[in-house]
């Protein structure tokens, strides 16, 4: 597919701002919306745009769903829970409805993109008014135009690999933004239905990333975390060759104090990108790299392309270029035919890095994808086991690392007043890790510097410099 076929065009943009025009003078439109999301921060970041094209069409935001004139699910599939979890808060609304029977409901994203799903919701979810696929957000306002006109239900779901620019945003926050740079992946990991439902890889122009990033400077935006689902495979396929590592460095230079970013496939960490890091002065000393498993065989059957040695090397690589770098990772456990001693491998592998943070998963088989088909299916008892010991085991080892904090100082960015006591508050650390120090509203979005004095519960307590 050649670019213009990939990015919606500016007539495109023109039509859909015309239909929200529209949709706001409907005298019988919904006034406020309330966004309900599931799965990561790019789905996160969709549900910004969402709430950004709702608020063009005149809506105001609810706190409560069920207070809420439009109720929009953006959902996630990566593991069966959550979609369980979405359908069956779906499910609850259609009861809430019948006290409120104006109400829109709508479900959008990944799991929608699933083969099959738009039928379910045809045949089994007629309440739903309205559905669509992830390659259709930016069609929203005509989609929201045609529910509310013809009461009848409408379900969209395209395969195309699209890329949106210019939607209007309603950001969460005002000090932290995130920004996307990278949609859909190629990497097709055997568990993993992600590129399925987010199509292939597709990287925004450097020149269009590098104005956002502008403009949030200045608009003031203190942390920028950039996304994609493999940012390191970033400018494959737009001319001039651009890579990730040349664009971190030119974002690094327009000065907005904090740059994240996820997420890292070991296979692609480049040694330019961990030199970018070293010598920059925005990047912060952070790096989310999912390890999955620390056997080979299980790398090899998950496709990860990548040995437990070499992961090991681009962790030690990262450690010598940026010496106190907080490191964390995603691990599946129980994927098929995983035994006891490659289970083993990978609790060796925690104990061998010592991250500072891990989301742990069990594996959850999805439809369509490689894994799916595999024999060896671990029993639940199994693998419930073997999370409850690979979480012990982290836990046990970050009251460790996260030690090395203490008598050090830090600059906090703050997200709001502790949970724990009125009298404080708590943010993110340079290094990604929570810190609680003494403060109040007014300290909301700012940047603190602290000092670290202690350690409960895997967040870092400080006394403010
Ligand atoms: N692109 C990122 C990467 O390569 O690490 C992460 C994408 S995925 C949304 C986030 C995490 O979900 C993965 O790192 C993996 O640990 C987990 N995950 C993905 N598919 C899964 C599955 N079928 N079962 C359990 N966990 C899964
Ligand atoms: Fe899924 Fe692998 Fe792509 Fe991450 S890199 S989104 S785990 S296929």
């Amino acid at each position: 597919m050649n670019r213009s076929e990939i990015v919606v065009s500016r007539e495109e943009q023109d039509r859909q701002r015309a239909f929200a025009e529209m949709v706001k003078a409907l005298p019988h439109r919904p006034g406020s919306y309330h966004v309900v999301t599931y799965g990561c921060q790019m789905n996160a970041h969709d549900s910004e745009k969402i709430a950004g094209m709702l608020e063009e069409m005149g809506m105001v935001p609810s706190e409560r769903r069920e207070d809420a004139d439009f109720v929009i699910f953006n959902t996630c599939c990566v593991r069966e829970n959550a979609e369980r979890r979405a359908l069956g808060n779906v499910t609850w609304l259609k009861e809430v409805r019948k006290q409120k029977p104006d109400m829109v409901i709508a479900v959008c994203g990944c799991m929608i993109q699933e083969p099959g799903m738009a039928e379910l919701i045809l045949k089994k979810y007629k309440f739903v008014n309205l559905a669509f696929g992830t390659a259709n957000l930016h069609k929203l306002p005509e989609m929201l135009y045609e529910t509310l006109n013809s009461g009848r239900q409408t379900v969209n779901v395209e395969d195309r690999d699209v890329i949106a620019e210019d939607l209007p945003i309603r950001r969460l926050r005002n000090d932290a933004a995130y920004l996307t740079i990278m949609y859909g992946c190629d990497n097709f990991c055997s568990y993993c239905i992600v590129p399925y439902v987010r199509g292939r890889e597709r990287s925004r122009d450097p020149e269009t990333i590098i104005r956002e990033a502008e403009k949030l400077a200045d608009a003031g935006v203190k942390e920028i975390m950039l996304l994609g689902q493999n940012v390191n495979s970033y400018g494959k396929g737009l001319p001039g060759n651009p890579n990730f590592a040349r664009l971190l460095k030119e974002l690094d230079g327009i000065g907005i104090p904090r740059i994240r970013f996820m997420t890292s496939h070991p296979k692609d960490l480049s040694d330019d990108l961990i030199d970018v890091m070293a010598a920059g002065r925005h990047i912060l000393p952070q790096f989310h790299l999912p390890v999955q498993s620390g056997n080979n065989e299980i790398l090899k059957k998950m496709k990860r392309h990548y040995t437990r040695e070499q992961y090991l090397d681009r962790v030690a690589r990262l450690r010598t270029a940026v010496p106190d770098i907080g490191l964390s990772t995603d691990i599946i456990v129980s994927f098929p035919g995983e035994t006891e001693e490659q289970f083993q491998d990978t609790m060796s592998l925690l104990n061998e890095v010592r991250f500072d943070s891990a989301f742990t998963f069990i594996y959850s088989p999805r439809t369509g994808t490689k894994a799916a088909e595999m024999e060896g299916l671990i029993p639940e008892e199994v693998s419930t086991d073997r999370i409850k010991r690979l979480i012990a085991l982290q836990e046990e080892l970050q009251q460790d690392t996260l030690k090395r904090f203490i008598g050090t100082e830090e600059e906090i960015l703050v997200e709001g007043l502790s949970r724990r006591s009125k009298q404080a508050v708590s943010g993110k650390g340079r290094h990604a890790v929570s810190v609680t120090v003494e403060g109040n509203e007014n300290d909301i979005g700012q940047i603190l510097k602290c000092r670290i004095t202690g350690l409960k519960n895997n967040t870092l307590t400080g006394e403010r410099i």
